[in-house]
């Protein structure tokens, strides 16, 4: 339980950060919130040379609401995420999600811009991201970036950031009036993660599907979009078959995870359970 040894540094902005991760692209870490990475390296799953401390970068920090998009910083806690009106007023699932994530020491601490670069196939907010159809900012050493969520989790545990790249921040288009979220999630009973996840966005008009976005965690390498099921529901009303016919898709069509907790039909069969149970909260 105690770490291998390592320098720190803290950076005083996004620019110096950069070039600390540049003069070492193999043996620097960035430092958020800690909460993954800290025990990885008392459990020595991880053994960076250089910790480079980002918590003070006032400039990925905060949410802010525009015109057209709400942004988010990469060092926002969880519990900031949770406690926003105005972000919660617009996309509420942010509050519900937050509230079933880790435990309120967790919460404090952790960030989703370090949730989203640790791409944990069980992590939470890679499913709403996905559902909100939102868009990553990446920062580097040649200018900013923007990859939409669904391009950002390639494997487990590995995105679309390069060694030298640092998550900046969240960008959600706002959604039309009248759409509604949800997000639901098994959790594992020892570590609290999902073992699967569903997230999703949907606008109904005159009792049918109008626009829906699916995300889903826990259930295999990374998050992925549920898009069969929803090109499947939209246009059509939520009845109990077509509620049964999506989540079936959805669960024939995923590959997942086997672990000793849960083997991969089980989680296949509470893939199409949630998301069955995540429609019908849209049906009423
Ligand atoms: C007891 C416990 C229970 C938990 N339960 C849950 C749960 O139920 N659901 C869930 O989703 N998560 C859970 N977590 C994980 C928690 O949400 C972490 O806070 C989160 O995964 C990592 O965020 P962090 O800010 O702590 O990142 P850190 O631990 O500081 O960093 C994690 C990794 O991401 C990199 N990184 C961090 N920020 C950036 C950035 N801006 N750009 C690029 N790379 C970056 C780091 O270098 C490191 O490799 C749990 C953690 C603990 C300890």
């Amino acid at each position: 339980m105690i770490p291998a040894a390592f320098d720190y540094v803290r950076a005083s902005s996004l620019t110096q950060a950069i070039e600390f991760l540049r003069d070492n692209p193999d043996g620097a870490r960035l430092l958020a919130g800690g909460h993954t990475l800290i025990p990885a390296l008392k459990l020595r799953l991880a053994s960076p040379e250089l910790l480079i401390d980002i918590r003070s970068l006032a400039e990925i920090k905060g949410i802010e609401v525009g015109e057209t998009h709400v942004k988010i910083g990469a060092l926002t806690t969880h519990s900031e995420l949770s406690a926003s009106e105005p972000l919660n007023e617009i996309f509420p699932i942010f509050r519900e999600t937050a509230s079933v994530l880790a435990d309120p020491q967790v919460r404090n601490r952790g960030t989703i811009g370090g949730s989203l670069a640790n791409a944990d196939p069980a992590a939470d907010w890679p499913a709403v991201v996905l559902a909100l159809r939102a868009q990553i900012e990446i920062a580097g050493a040649t200018g900013r970036r923007s990859v939409p969520a669904e391009e950002f989790f390639l494997d487990i545990f590995s995105t679309a950031l390069e060694p030298d790249e640092i998550l900046a921040s969240i960008q959600i288009p706002k959604a039309k009036t009248g759409t509604r979220y949800a997000y639901r999630k098994i959790r594992h009973p020892a570590s609290g993660f999902a073992v699967v996840g569903i997230a999703i966005a949907m606008r109904m008009l005159d009792g049918v599907v109008e626009e829906a976005s699916i995300g889903v965690t826990g259930a295999t390498n990374h998050a992925f979009v549920g898009r069969d099921a929803v090109e499947f529901l939209t246009g059509k009303a939520l009845t109990r078959d077509n509620i049964d016919e999506a989540a079936r898709m959805l669960s024939e069509k995923t590959e997942c995870l086997s672990d000793r907790y849960a083997p991969a039909e089980y989680r296949a069969n509470l893939v199409r359970v949630e998301l069955g149970r995540a429609l019908l909260e849209f049906s009423q």
